[in-house]
């Protein structure tokens, strides 16, 4: 094992966590990244006087992270991180507003004073789901699903019906929850994977579930001073890192791949592991592609403003009157919708990193449909109007007021830049949530009819999000290891 070379192709947050699980376990690692620095999604935008993250904000699970940085070697515990209460704050069309927090005792308080007629369903919620919470990270997150064969077990079809898998997660909520925007502030957070409520199955209900178990936790200085973190631990581990190359395909022996082509240089490799978007690997293997549906798309409207919002939380959304009719919009018919979901970061009310004092930087996420021929995002006026008229909603309706003549930086992110960033179909989050895109039909981490080729990433099993990724990257890394085993048992 101690000379296995693998080739990393990206360095996002599962190339970056794959290289060190391996590095750990004694492989020799090279990572080949197409932009000057590694993170992906888990990096920062700035302009040097405001800096804010690209992408992800809410850190979910952070038992997860710790047990996969255990099998890297790494300690958690090196990460200042801190407990978001309340939650979010959810702001609907008519002014109302649903406080989540973290504790369970203040959440029932609250709704024993402000939904008292779902009091006890939400009692059972937190029964039902914190049982089903356990089983299904025990039998369907934290365990590859090859095949349909590895959900046939006793177990796991157990947990398939008691989460009544034909329904969508909003659906499966109102077996606890008659309030709409309860069912709204309890489904909204398949969003963070890139799924509709309506059409996400009820599995991912355990998302927002687990903000009340497990929290929503901040990481000091942004989240992705976490890439930051990880890439000082590969450098100490002298880990070869290959900036500003694009891995544009392979050199194959039958069905073992043995070195990996740049735009610049071959490099022999005794396995791979790809961090690119599931379905283009297939171009770089000269292979066809499974049609897949992408995730909703963003624009993200990054700023630094000259002033501070202290009474708002560090996540908030603004929620449109009706969630079927904005993600019908997003996914059936790939349009905007005429009322638009907003969510708002706000890390400057508790990190004074980000920005001068007194002033905030912020980023305003709006879910649009991802990439498509009908809207035209590199059009700069349809663009403007776009984001004038969600400044406006933040402005007048979402407590956000004065915050357009508080701009001194902007940039705007877009679901066709981030096709040309490398995101499939410019959808933010890979490919959708959806039953036949999820568990043992999400590609998985060995890349089929290939002995040495593997995939990690938002788009493979288990899916989208930080410390999912990370579990692809275990994923991929145990093959590894099992292959390599196979082959000494063989040669012994
Ligand atoms: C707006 C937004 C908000 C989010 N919010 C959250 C959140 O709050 N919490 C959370 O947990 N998750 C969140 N996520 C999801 C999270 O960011 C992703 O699931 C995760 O970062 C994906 O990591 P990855 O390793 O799969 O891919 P990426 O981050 O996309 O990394 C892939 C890397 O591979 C490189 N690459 C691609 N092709 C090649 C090639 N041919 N040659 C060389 N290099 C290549 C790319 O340049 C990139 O660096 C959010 C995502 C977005 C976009």
């Amino acid at each position: 094992m101690k000379d296995k070379h693998v080739c990393i192709v990206g360095g996002g947050i599962g190339g970056m966590m794959s290289a060190l699980i391996l590095t750990h376990k004694g492989y020799r690692v090279t990572i080949i990244e197409k932009s000057a620095h590694l993170g992906g999604r888990l990096t920062y935008r700035t302009n040097g006087t405001y800096k804010i993250d690209r992408g992800p904000t809410v850190m979910l699970l952070p038992h997860l992270h710790r047990e996969i940085f255990a099998q890297a070697g790494l300690d958690f515990d090196e990460l200042l991180i801190e407990r978001c209460d309340p939650t979010t704050i959810m702001q609907f069309h008519n002014g109302t507003h649903f406080v989540k927090m973290s504790d369970c005792q203040l959440q029932k308080a609250y709704f024993a004073r402000h939904y008292p007629e779902d009091f006890v369903g939400f009692e059972y919620y937190l029964e039902d789901m914190q049982n089903l919470y356990r089983r299904s990270e025990a039998h369907l997150l934290t365990r590859p699903l090859p095949s349909i064969k590895s959900i046939c077990n006793k177990e796991v079809l157990q947990i398939l019906k008691d989460m009544q898998l034909y329904r969508s997660t909003r659906s499966f909520l109102k077996n606890y929850f008659t309030n709409n925007q309860l069912l709204d502030a309890y489904s909204l957070q398949t969003l963070y994977v890139g799924g509709g409520p309506t059409l996400a199955p009820s599995l991912y209900s355990l998302i927002g579930f687990s903000e009340h178990e497990h929290g929503v936790w901040y990481v000091h200085g942004g989240y992705a001073s976490l890439t930051d973190h990880l890439v000082n631990k590969l450098e100490q581990r002298n880990v070869r890192i290959i900036y500003e190359e694009t891995v544009i395909g392979v050199e194959k022996m039958g069905s073992t791949v043995s070195k990996v082509n740049t735009n610049n240089q071959q490099i022999p490799c005794d396995a791979v592991i790809f961090n690119t978007e599931y379905p283009l690997i297939a171009d770089l293997l000269e292979r066809r592609s499974k049609k897949y549906e992408p995730s909703n798309g963003c624009v993200t409207i990054y700023l630094g403003i000259n002033r501070q919002y202290l009474q708002k939380p560090v996540h908030s959304f603004y929620l449109p009157e009706n969630f079927d009719i904005l993600f019908a919009n997003l996914f059936k018919k790939q349009q905007l919708p005429e009322e638009v979901a907003i969510y708002v970061f706000n890390p400057s009310v508790i990190d004074d990193t980000l920005a001068p004092s007194g002033h905030s930087s912020l980023y305003v996420l709006v879910p649009v449909p991802s990439q498509t021929q009908q809207i035209n995002w590199d059009d700069v006026v349809f663009l403007q109007a776009f984001v004038h008229q969600v400044m406006q909603i933040l402005e007048s309706d979402a407590g956000f007021s004065g915050i357009c003549d508080a701009i001194q930086w902007q940039e705007i992110l877009t679901p066709a830049d981030c096709e040309r960033e490398g995101l499939y179909l410019g959808g933010s989050f890979g490919i959708a949530p959806h039953l036949w895109q999820s568990g043992p039909f999400r590609p998985q981490a060995k890349i089929p009819k290939l002995s040495n080729a593997y995939a990690v990433g938002a788009s493979v099993h288990p899916g989208g999000g930080i410390p999912i990724v990370m579990q692809s990257a275990k994923f991929a890394c145990e093959e590894i290891q099992r292959g390599d085993m196979n082959d000494n048992t063989r040669s012994i």
